[in-house]
């Protein structure tokens, strides 16, 4: 692979803080606990931060719980919220360049998508949810009752927001802005690895005038605080973000109590190369697709299904393509393929290729850790000749690691791209528009794309079925999911002669 080799570092490093914001305030943690947050790209500590207890939880819970309660922000008209969100967005434009690097510096992530995807994308979140804001109309009921029916949707009351990793900022915009468009109030526990740009966005969401108490913040670990946010009685709703694994435990704790649980959990896209695609579009999307956030995307498109005719030329192009994927310090502005979330995750991908490799599977470019800085890196990787039965196939691998498959009919490359238990993204390369519709309504995922991969906007909602969840994040389907229908009917007196 090229590396890159900028040593440029972000002009002032941005920090976690040890603290909390519950009910409009930075508060230190009750047991007083921090945890170190790491660097990807040199495994060196930047700091550390609030390691919350379940006090804590309880603490921002009932000011949430306070906050949503007595309406200083659930009974504002939509367009008084709308004005608040616009503010937010405004703000988060005025400091991309902070949120940009400190989102960078916490996931790993190259630069240039953190300023051009993740910031961008953010701040769109809360100005399409300000557009809605106003519009969250009920509807009047034609019934033969001798009344009056209509509908109110309203607010579901306290959220509990859980979001992983990869993607902080977006992944938190995504929940955060429709479920305060809709008028809840919010918890929010970010992924413990990754507390940056929430801390920032704490202080934008007050400076915009969010009320306090109806964005609190607590940082810390999963089991523990994440369990005790679903579980709290003041908590209304749980939005999660993460793993199907953990997604599992939430929705059981969540299931148990009867509270609505929206889950976007993992993925393991199929991209599938029919031979009529445009070849030299198809082999860019099918690098990006895999190489985008450095695989740390449920999204990604790690599994390539390939028309037969095409096969051998498609893995010979990728095999000279893909190590000149720049690689490199996520601070210099062509990297495209940054360090893995922990070093932990990076042997976890070791031992899947390792894995591949024995199951006969045939690594044509990358397939090893990178040295640099200290880092987590892993080469990108492709890996030809592999069962449908191999683990780094069925597994989400979550790293830059593509798995190429040869099909011969549209009707097996559905079957493939079905196989597995996930469900979130697919993609189709081809020319043929009647394939993409008859291939779009058979593939199980709730995200199809044609010719391209990635296409996501705040209006176009997405979320997966199977094991990938049940959730709909970004477009009016998200703004909904954070409300419920309340029905009012009113008798009415026929009146004289009725
Ligand atoms: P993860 O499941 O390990 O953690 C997600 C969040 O859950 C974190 O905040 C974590 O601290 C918390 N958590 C951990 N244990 C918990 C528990 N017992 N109860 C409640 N909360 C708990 O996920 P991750 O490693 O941070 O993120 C990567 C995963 O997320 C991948 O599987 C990826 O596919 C998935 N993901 C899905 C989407 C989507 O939109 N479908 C988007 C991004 C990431």
């Amino acid at each position: 692979m090229s590396q890159t080799t900028d040593t440029s570092a972000a002009p002032s490093a941005p920090r976690p803080r040890p603290d909390l914001f519950i009910d409009g305030a930075w508060v230190a943690p009750a047991g007083g606990g921090t945890s170190t947050v790491l660097d990807p790209s040199t495994g060196r500590s930047i700091g550390e931060a609030a390691s919350a207890t379940p006090d804590d939880v309880d603490a921002a819970a009932q000011a949430a719980r306070a906050a949503f309660d007595d309406g200083r922000w659930s009974r504002l008209s939509g367009r008084e919220r709308s004005r608040v969100l616009l503010r937010v967005a405004a703000l988060m434009r005025e400091r991309a360049e902070e949120l940009a690097q400190a989102e960078s510096l916490d996931v790993g992530k190259p630069i240039q998508f953190a300023r051009m995807v993740d910031v961008q994308n953010s701040a769109d979140q809360y100005e399409y949810y300000a557009t809605l804001a106003p519009h969250q109309d009920g509807a009047v009921r034609d019934t033969p009752l001798p009344a009056f029916a209509y509908t109110r949707r309203e607010p579901r009351g306290v959220v509990g927001a859980i979001t992983p990793f990869n993607f902080p900022l977006i992944l938190s915009s995504s929940k955060i802005a429709p479920a305060l468009a809709a008028g809840n109030t919010i918890v929010h526990k970010p992924a413990p690895q990754t507390p940056l740009t929430a801390q920032l966005m704490a202080d934008i969401l007050h400076e915009a005038g969010v009320p306090d108490g109806v964005y609190n913040l607590v940082t810390g670990t999963g089991p523990e605080l994440g369990d005790a946010l679903v579980r709290h009685s003041a908590v209304d709703m749980v939005a999660f973000t993460g793993s199907t694994s953990i997604g599992r435990i939430v929705a059981r704790t969540a299931g148990e109590l009867l509270k609505p649980v929206h889950a976007e959990l993992g993925g393991n896209a199929a991209n599938i190369v029919f031979a009529d695609a445009d070849l030299d579009k198809a082999i860019g999307t099918v690098i990006s697709a895999f190489v985008f956030n450095t695989g740390q995307f449920c999204m990604a498109g790690p599994r390539l299904l390939v028309e037969r005719p095409l096969y051998d030329t498609v893995v010979g192009i990728l095999s000279d393509a893909v190590g000149g994927v720049p690689l490199g310090r996520p601070s210099d502005p062509d990297t495209v393929i940054g360090p893995l979330v922990s070093a932990e995750h990076l042997s976890r991908v070791e031992a899947l290729v390792a894995d591949a490799k024995a199951a006969g599977g045939a690594v044509v470019a990358g397939g090893e850790r990178v040295d640099l800085d200290g880092g987590f890196y892993f080469a990108p990787t492709v890996i030809a000749g592999l069962d449908n039965d191999a683990l780094a196939v069925r597994e989400e691998v979550f790293a830059p690691v593509l798995t190429v498959q040869a099909f011969d009919t549209e009707e097996e490359a559905v079957r493939l791209a079905n196989s597995t238990p996930y469900g979130l993204a697919a993609g189709i390369q081809t020319t043929d528009i009647s394939r993409a519709h008859r291939v779009s309504e058979r593939l199980e995922a709730g995200i199809i794309w044609v010719n391209g991969w990635a296409m996501l906007d705040a209006a176009v909602p997405f979320g997966g079925v199977k094991s990938s969840g049940w959730g709909r994040e970004n477009g009016p389907e998200a703004l909904e999911s954070f409300t419920r229908v309340k029905s009012v009917t009113i008798a009415v007196d026929p009146g004289v002669g009725g």
